[in-house]
């Protein structure tokens, strides 16, 4: 990921190298650059315009004009807004003062979040926590049984329904595995819930629905790096069917151009939380913007 935008901002840094005094014109010229590398990387407009315009006020200023190095002062102001964009902060998650963390996971199918599920378990066994997973998809007949598979490969206990019980309500599903939870002891459940191939209505109400029965902790968005701006609609779409509080960002290994990475925060106004980056269990972070901007302009 990343790989062209990174080319590209190299190059256009490689053109002002070692100039003294940076004109109005090197200025604009490295700006259009920026804003072609971002454009192809599949940054979605507004982001690009917001980024590129504070770029531009940043270099025509003293923090420029006066700097020993002006090109390195411009490669320091882009990574300082490259941070910006990705979120600023890394944020952590939050845990229940009293009774078990609840985490809802939401996404579309194929987003990666069953596996990812399973990552989130063995990272918070990691930190000291006694997480559960929850199988709360039940719309498709192989969700619940790759859940239990990915549950064991972290060695992490899955709730499911009852085999032979008919489909299931997954609200129902949802509330007793935090009843169940309570009586292990287990201090984190995480509900994974159903994902379609499309947005559509019944997904959204069901995830809806689950969000209001269990009141979550923390619903995180989970969704494939790889789909570029339809990521950022995807987005979009769950915010205003389902809410919620952070992103999980998947597949940050492939070769996509990024886009998404570095327009979802601003377009959602939520945070990226998590980075999930291989089919590996361990493959999964906390999501550090300082560190994927460091990536960009390495
Ligand atoms: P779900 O339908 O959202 O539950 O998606 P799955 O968890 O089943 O993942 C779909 C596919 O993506 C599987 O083949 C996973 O192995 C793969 N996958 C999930 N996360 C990642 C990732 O971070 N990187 C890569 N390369 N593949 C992933």
């Amino acid at each position: 990921m990343f790989a062209t935008l990174s080319d590209r901002l190299a190059t256009t840094f490689k053109n002002i190298r070692g100039k003294g005094r940076l004109t109005d014109a090197d200025i604009d010229a490295t700006a259009r650059e920026i804003r072609i590398a971002l454009l192809e990387a599949d940054v979605a407009l507004p982001v690009v315009r917001e980024f590129v315009s504070r770029i531009k006020e940043r270099a025509r200023g003293e923090e420029v004009s006066q700097a020993l190095n002006p090109a390195q002062q411009i490669v320091k102001i882009v990574n300082e807004e490259l941070v910006t964009i990705l979120g600023g902060e890394t944020r952590r998650l939050r845990y229940a003062k009293n009774g078990p963390t609840v985490i809802m996971l939401a996404g579309l199918q194929g987003a990666g979040k069953t596996t990812l599920a399973a990552k989130l378990a063995l990272w918070l066994k990691e930190q000291g926590k006694a997480p559960m997973l929850v199988a709360a998809d039940l719309q498709r007949p192989n969700a619940v049984n790759q859940l239990q598979v990915n549950g064991e490969r972290v060695n992490v206990p899955v709730f499911a329904p009852e085999p032979g019980n008919g489909v299931g309500n997954p609200v129902e599903v949802a509330r007793d595995a935090i009843e169940e939870a309570k009586r292990k002891l287990h201090d984190v459940v995480i509900v994974d819930t159903a994902g379609r191939l499309g947005i559509d209505e019944e997904l959204m109400k069901q995830a809806a629905d689950i969000k209001a029965a269990v009141n979550p902790d923390e619903v995180l968005f989970v969704v494939d790096a790889m789909i570029g701006q339809d990521a950022v609609k995807t987005a979009q779409a769950f915010l205003d069917g389902v809410g919620y509080d952070g992103v999980v960002l998947t597949k940050l290994d492939g070769d996509a151009r990024g886009g998404a990475a570095l327009s979802i925060v601003q377009i959602t106004g939520k945070p990226v939380m998590f980075a999930s980056n291989g089919e590996k269990m361990t493959d999964f972070d906390l999501f550090h913007p300082d560190r994927m901007a460091g990536r960009i302009l390495d």
